[in-house]
């Protein structure tokens, strides 16, 4: 007790994530047959694990025994070609969580202050706290972010501000040209860090620009996972570009080892995985309209969203979770983030998608 009590305040102060419910935990909890549940809380891929990632993973089964290589070098050198960014650049994390945190614990500490926008991505709350900075949340405009405010609202002591885009759990999007109107007047001892996690699921016309931006704005850091598009989020690999004194700065606070061995191949593998990549592209893009027309049919309105993902307004939300949960459908409730009335649904397999909107009528049914 005492030894906690001692605990840093803001460390105390901070209230975990909240990750979406495993299968195997509800069917324990509800006697339910894990096979019969469908999971769509927390992006995942429905169409699984790139078969390339899938093959090198295989071939690296039988060096588990050693150490994973410190640097990476194998997953570097694959971020340089397909990027053509140098090495000095890339920072690899234990998922796009890990950069976030190490970017945070680098340049962050109490008495300094740290902006992101309201209905962003909970990590960065929760990153800022850590370092026992002050975090400044700005309101969002039309559930995403409103960087003329988030401007306005830099401090002499913010160091760092924190976009996501698109945006978790809201799915809205920022333009090329807005960023870089925003990061032209960002002070330049302040870090922008751009969260990219859903870009593969925007359109080419839509891509980021960001990576050109790299040599011209110093204080961006770029970061990115293999969770969502390539399939990999239980492997847990992601990585940052930037300048590269900044992710010189990133590493020194990295563990040695964060990277294991077999996220370092596969990620390097579904890297080149075109094929993969532009299936989970398109099953999105024929999921997200299935969902979205069954929303509509089911009178229900929601953000239109630019990720792999949607989030719906339906009222006393908790008690619809937890009655989709009874019929064997996990979404996320997203209350933590500010937005009680609404639930995010992941975008699945058109049988998943089929299911959830069927269990959505009959609770909708139900409560009438
Ligand atoms: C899912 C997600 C991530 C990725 O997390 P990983 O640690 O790479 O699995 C990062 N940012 C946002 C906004 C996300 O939604």
């Amino acid at each position: 007790m005492i030894a906690c009590d001692l605990a840093p305040a803001h460390i105390r102060a901070i209230a975990p994530y909240q990750p979406g419910k495993p299968i195997d935990e509800l069917a324990r909890e509800l006697g339910l047959d894990p096979s019969g549940i469908v999971k769509l809380a927390s992006n995942e891929n429905p169409l699984g694990v790139s078969p390339k990632a899938q093959f090198a993973m295989e071939e690296a089964l039988g060096s588990l025994a050693l150490y994973p290589d410190g640097n990476g070098h194998v997953l570097k050198s694959a971020l340089m070609k397909h990027w053509q960014v140098d090495i000095t650049r890339i920072v690899l994390g234990n998922g796009s969580n890990d950069v976030l945190e190490m970017v945070a614990r680098a340049f962050l500490q109490p008495g300094c202050s740290a902006v992101y926008s309201q209905y962003a991505f909970a990590v960065y709350p929760l990153a800022i706290q850590a370092t026992g900075a002050q975090g400044i949340c700005v309101p969002a405009i039309e559930y995403g972010h409103d960087l003329p405010a988030m401007l306005a609202a830099i401090q002499t002591d913010t160091r760092m501000v924190f976009i996501a885009n698109p945006n978790n759990p809201t799915g809205t999007l920022l333009s090329n040209a807005e960023l870089e109107t925003f990061l032209q007047q960002v002070p330049e001892q302040v870090i922008v860090v751009l969260d990219e996690a859903y870009c593969e699921y925007l359109p080419e016309n839509l891509q980021p620009d960001t990576l050109h931006w790299l040599a011209r704005f110093p204080n961006l850091v770029v970061t990115r996972t293999f969770s969502k598009a390539f399939g990999l989020a239980g492997l847990r690999v992601g990585y940052a570009l930037a300048q590269a004194a900044v992710a010189d700065m990133m590493n020194r606070v990295r563990q040695p080892f964060n990277v294991n061995s077999l996220a370092l191949v596969a990620a390097a593998a579904a890297l080149e995985d075109d094929d993969f990549i532009a299936r989970s592209y398109a099953a999105n893009r024929l999921g997200m309209q299935q969902i979205t027309q069954g929303l509509q049919l089911l009178g229900l309105s929601f953000i239109p969203s630019y990720g792999n993902f949607v989030t719906f307004r339906i009222g006393n939300a908790t008690a619809m979770y937890r009655r989709l949960l009874e019929k064997g459908v996990i979404v996320r409730p997203i209350g933590a983030y500010g937005l009680p009335e609404h639930l995010r649904v992941s975008i699945g397999l058109a049988s998943e998608n089929h299911q959830f909107l069927q269990a959505l009528e009959s609770v909708m049914e139900e409560v009438k």
